[in-house]
């Protein structure tokens, strides 16, 4: 089978896919609670003759095709949407107040969904194992600490998977193009929860208290020398504060303030350095007669691309979606669940394009206005198709180093 012929055999799909995403896009749901995203998309597996599990991390669904044995190549959509009031004037605009798929994974799922379309129709031609991994939470951890990835880990469900690939929308990125990248592509990313501790008088006599404001201030200004100054100019980070919280009257001292914020990296031990010396820096206010305790969670590792699978992407994108259409992914200090599987398997995540060539503005991710130009459906699900069957087609355990 040429590899083009995947394409052409995605586009006859687009309507389908099409209204399989503008469906999910009017009833987006939030983490862990992806119940109708769910049973849609193990009614749309059943339809089309794919076993699958439900209730995997919760909310997610794992399909089964090829012959029950060989190697496997997992393919990984996530589901959940966001607590964003959306904007957009669209027919299928979110019916669910103050949810929407803002990040494009109700795209993804489309993708994934027509993906397992192509593969049923060559089923034949699969040469080992695919699973299809409809992941939920991917935008957020519950109390534990687990996003749907760290469940989905914890359940075994990549246990016997050789190769994981994923896709996420890229809306700088025109439609009908991929992005790839070896090695780093996304930052790890951490929470802190600061506490500044003073101690509280009358705001006239200010020096029988200890001021939780001021110290604050020092620890925030302190702080910002953690990456200009203090970590090497060749490596990236970022230290934010999104949340400041404390004081009750102008006449005051303060004596709790609330800090909290987020730190990014991409090397480990980058990483590690970020957190002990924010650590460094919050005993400023113990320096200064006041306390602290700092609160530091370690959320997803960063997103490493496997060389060789990055690799095969690049050439089997060029393949089988034109040659133009494979472009270098930038990298970003944004994060991704997806990491984890990359702690435990060989593992690649591909950018693929969503931009409109007529809207004027950039319609960011995360944002009430963020939107998709749908023709990038067809061509994510014929990557995806084409990577698995062409995977398994060439899997040789000693063409390929390290894990796996
Ligand atoms: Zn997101
Ligand atoms: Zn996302």
């Amino acid at each position: 089978m040429a590899h083009h012929s995947l394409l052409t055999q995605a586009q006859a799909l687009a309507p389908e896919l099409t209204r399989i995403r503008r469906r999910l896009h009017q009833q987006p749901e939030l983490a862990f609670a992806e119940y109708h995203t769910a049973a849609f998309v193990a009614h749309r597996l059943h339809e089309l003759g794919i076993p699958c599990d439900t209730e995997v991390a919760r909310t997610g669904v794992v399909g089964y095709l090829g012959n029950g044995s060989g190697p496997t190549i997992a393919l990984r959509a996530d589901m959940d949407a966001l607590p964003i009031f959306e904007e957009n004037d669209v027919p299928y605009r979110s019916q669910h107040e103050g949810v929407m798929h803002a990040c494009g994974h109700d795209a993804h799922t489309a993708m994934l969904l027509g993906a397992a379309q192509l593969l049923k129709q060559h089923e034949g031609e699969i040469k080992g194992r695919v699973k299809l991994i409809f992941q939920p939470a991917e935008e957020t951890i519950d109390a534990e600490g687990n996003s749907g990835a760290t469940l989905m880990l914890a359940e075994g469900v990549i246990d016997d998977v050789d190769s994981i690939i994923g896709v996420h929308v890229e809306p700088a990125l025109p439609a009908g193009q991929i992005g790839l990248r070896p090695g780093s592509m996304l930052a790890a990313a951490d929470r802190f929860e600061l506490e500044i501790l003073g101690q509280a008088a009358h705001g006239a006599y200010a020096y029988q208290g200890v001021d939780a404001i001021v110290l604050a201030a020092q620890v925030i200004t302190a702080a910002q020398t953690l990456v200009s100054r203090r970590i090497p100019a060749v490596q990236e980070g970022v230290v934010s504060f999104g949340v400041i919280q404390g004081g009750m009257r102008e006449n005051v001292v303060c004596d709790r303030v609330l800090l909290v914020g987020t730190v990014r990296s991409f090397q480990p031990e980058i990483r590690d350095q970020l957190e002990r010396e924010l650590q460094q820096i919050a005993s400023i206010a113990r320096a200064m007669g006041g306390d602290y305790r700092l609160r530091y969670t370690r959320g997803t590792p960063s997103l490493v691309n496997d060389g060789q699978l990055t690799g095969f992407l690049s050439r089997i994108g060029r393949q089988c979606l034109g040659a133009e259409a494979v472009t270098e992914a930038a990298k970003s200090t944004g994060g991704e669940d997806f990491a984890w599987y990359g702690e435990r398997t060989r593992s690649a995540f591909v950018r693929v394009g969503v931009r409109h060539p007529d809207w004027p503005a950039r319609r960011p991710l995360h944002t009430p206005t963020f939107e998709i130009d749908e023709r990038a459906l067809p061509v994510g699900a014929a990557l995806l198709a084409a990577s698995a069957l062409h995977w398994l087609a060439e899997y040789d355990p000693s063409h390929w180093q390290g894990q796996g």
